[in-house]
């Protein structure tokens, strides 16, 4: 599944190369080559992964990861650094700072592609292409396809976004601000009365196979996927 991938990156040569491969593999790539534009960048729209390169001018890669893992809204943001330090302390320090994976300069498209699809599935599983299955209820992203006890059920891109988002990281409260960081990609430009109007599709659409009792509204807070009642 395609992945929104900041690429934080310094050296034009190795960004060109690196967002190059991505670009091939399907990925949309935003780039950026200082600590401050890649945050602004992240301000507005929050990726699905960062790429981040070691040495930056000014405040380094393992800054960054430090600054994104001390806020709510990009806590859990899948990062991956770069870095032509192969020392074992730097490897440490890089994942004490917070980064999911370590790769070390020069590496492969080939290597970086499967270190990309590993963390994405490992910390978004909602990114990855397997089945999932809660109850009866079946959504496939390969073929887009969703069902109830085998009757199809037929959902707008969003309401099958957001679906897949829930049945991916159930029993957990999501605010609506973090369901639309996570499902729309961007909290700034959307309003949080969207999800509400949306949450309300999704429930209608679930409700003749038995399925709408699974998105629960949790008072105050946001909503939550749940089996239990
Ligand atoms: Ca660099």
């Amino acid at each position: 599944m395609p992945a929104n991938i900041l690429l934080v990156e310094d050296e034009p040569a190795i960004q060109e190369l690196i967002a190059f491969n991505l670009t091939q593999a399907g990925h949309h790539v935003l780039r950026a080559s200082t600590a401050e534009a890649a945050l602004t960048l992240v301000k507005n729209a929050l990726p699905d992964l960062v790429l981040l390169d070691w040495m930056l001018p000014g405040a380094s890669g393992v800054d960054i990861a430090k600054k994104l893992r001390a806020d709510e809204r990009t806590r859990h943001v899948p990062i991956i650094m770069l870095t032509a330090r192969s020392d074992e302390q730097d490897k440490i320090a890089g994942l004490e700072s917070g980064a999911d994976d370590y790769i070390t300069k020069p590496f492969s498209p080939r290597e970086l592609l499967a270190r990309i699809k590993a963390v994405l599935r490992r910390r978004a599983p909602q990114m990855t292409d397997d089945a999932v299955e809660v109850k009866g209820l079946r959504l496939d992203p390969v073929t887009h396809r969703v069902s109830g006890h085998e009757n199809t059920i037929d959902l707008g891109p969003t309401e099958f976004r957001l679906l897949h988002f829930f049945m991916t990281h159930p029993e957990r409260v999501h605010s609506r601000s973090q369901l639309l960081d996570q499902v729309w990609g961007d909290h700034v430009f959307v309003e949080e009365r969207t999800v509400d109007v949306h949450i309300r599709r999704l429930r209608s659409a679930l409700e003749p196979t038995g399925h709408a009792s699974l998105i629960q509204t949790v008072r105050g807070t946001g909503y939550r996927f749940s089996t239990q009642a």
